[in-house]
């Protein structure tokens, strides 16, 4: 299942059901932990689809930067992938969403999207950061994806035109398309 979305300026925002690791785009992001060192759910499907050459750049990059905090990411190339890059953030894990989780998750996007613009890529996936092992609540976290990246797109990307948002399963693909008709319809600046 896929779904378009037209914003001003030509930007895009891209809604797929499927596995991130088979959809093509220049940067991917992962939802990675803070020790840098894989794990399961989609962190486990990119190193598994990319290869080893991740993992190797990983544990260059883990003793320069130690325990990633929340929010934070690293990149890396994307091995296999069909991409350049791997983004490796860290979503916060959610505790009841009053520890700043919403600002950690929030913070995820934007370093994200931030990385893509300056490595000039023109298209970024995403999947549902922290809403699997991490235990944060869908509808929150999607109403926060999709409030930062309309705002990316619509005031400050100068090369990302398109970001797809890639959910695993028919429920999560569901909570992301109600989300972004009601974020789109409430935002003046998309009709
Ligand atoms: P976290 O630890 O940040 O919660 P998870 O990998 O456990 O990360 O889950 C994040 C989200 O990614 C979940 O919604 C999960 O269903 C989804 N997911 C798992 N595998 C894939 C995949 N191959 N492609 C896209 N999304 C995936």
């Amino acid at each position: 299942m896929e779904k378009l979305y037209d914003l001003p300026n030509s930007r895009q925002i891209r809604l797929i059901e499927g596995d991130i690791t088979r959809i093509s785009a220049d940067a991917i992001a992962n939802a990675a932990n803070s020790g840098l060192a894989g794990g399961g759910g989609v962190d486990g499907a990119i190193h598994r689809a990319g290869g080893p050459e991740i993992m190797r750049e990983l544990d260059e990059i883990r003793p320069t930067v130690g325990r990633l905090p929340a929010g934070q990411a690293v990149a890396t190339s994307a091995g296999r992938l069909p991409a350049k890059f791997v983004f490796h953030a860290v979503g916060p894990v959610y505790r009841g969403g009053h520890s700043g989780e919403p600002e950690a998750l929030a913070e995820c996007y934007r370093t994200c999207l931030s990385m893509a613009d300056e490595r000039s890529c023109r298209s970024i996936s995403f999947p549902a950061i922290s809403t699997g092992i991490y235990g944060y609540p869908a509808e929150p976290a999607a109403r926060i994806a999709i409030r930062e990246v309309i705002s990316f797109l619509r005031d400050r990307a100068l090369h990302v035109q398109e970001v797809i948002f890639v959910q695993f399963g028919a429920a999560a693909f569901a909570v992301y398309e109600t989300t972004l008709a009601y974020a789109l319809q409430v935002d003046p600046s998309a009709n």
